[in-house]
């Protein structure tokens, strides 16, 4: 069903606020975490203002790290609810357990499922078994089958609102990035699938001096669009505030993303 023998067309999901896929680019932008009622208004007013039309945010964080910061849980999901209604945005959050269904689903607009979970089977078939969009991040250690046959398991339950973020992998050298930006993984996907395909430099570089070049590398390969971590004070992010850009630097990517687009 991922395959574009099974459905040669662009798959182009439709939002409240987005289409996602087909001719369409959509920039998905945020924090990594949600903060504070304030903080998410501030994010949300700053990703409006940049074209996004998602806002991310997670209340449940999946660290490495078992002591790290775990997010807010339901508080930063109502915070993020209401920021999002507020600025006409959609809401994305992740999902990490089958548990917490009920619950996020009564906030979310779109569920994402991170790298690390992007083969827990137990999560896929759940998400497929309703219709709300699903944003599918490609796991650290995943072959392009491996993400295929993941975003298999939602579509054949029987949600199609698939959409693909390729957003690093593990290889040898991860001493100047955290992942290595598979941007090859671009067009071979969109070769082999009709789900839209969408590139999240943030937690591949882990760095912010290098979200910049990879971001604009993604568009220029044809990525869908782009999923980009803010924060007016990076230095103070709960989560990951050395790949977190300000909102001017966001605003810089998308006026170079522009000008890329009208040349791919
Ligand atoms: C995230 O987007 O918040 C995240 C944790 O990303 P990933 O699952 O790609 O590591």
């Amino acid at each position: 069903r991922a395959s574009r023998q099974w459905h040669p067309e662009d798959t182009v999901i439709q939002t409240a606020h987005s289409q996602i896929g087909g001719e369409n680019f959509t920039l998905i932008a945020g924090p990594d975490s949600v903060e504070s009622q304030t903080h998410i208004d501030a994010m949300a007013q700053a990703v409006k203002a940049t074209g996004a039309t998602i806002l991310r945010g997670g209340s449940f964080k999946p660290r490495t790290n078992p002591y790290s910061f775990q997010g807010y849980g339901e508080s930063g999901l109502k915070e993020h609810r209401q920021a999002a209604d507020q600025f006409g945005l959609d809401m994305m959050t992740e999902i990490m357990d089958t548990r917490d269904f009920d619950l996020i689903d009564h906030y979310t607009d779109i569920f994402q499922v991170g790298a690390r979970n992007m083969q827990n089977f137990s999560l896929l078939k759940q998400l497929g078994q309703q219709v709300k969009p699903v944003g599918l991040k490609r796991g650290m250690s995943a072959t392009i089958d491996d993400l295929l046959n993941a975003a298999e398991y939602i579509l054949a339950a029987g949600n199609p609102n698939v959409f693909l973020i390729e957003r690093g992998i593990r290889t040898f050298d991860n001493k100047y990035t955290r992942n290595t930006f598979d941007v090859a993984a671009v067009p071979v996907l969109q070769q082999l699938t009709h789900l839209p395909v969408l590139v999240d430099p943030s937690h591949a570089a882990g760095k912010r001096s290098l979200v910049q070049p990879l971001a604009l590398a993604g568009v220029a390969a044809g990525a869908q669009g782009l999923m980009i971590e803010i924060h007016d004070q990076p230095g103070k992010a709960l989560v990951d505030g050395a790949q977190a850009l300000t909102p001017n630097e966001l605003k810089d990517i998308m006026q170079k993303a522009k000008a890329i687009k009208t040349i791919v």
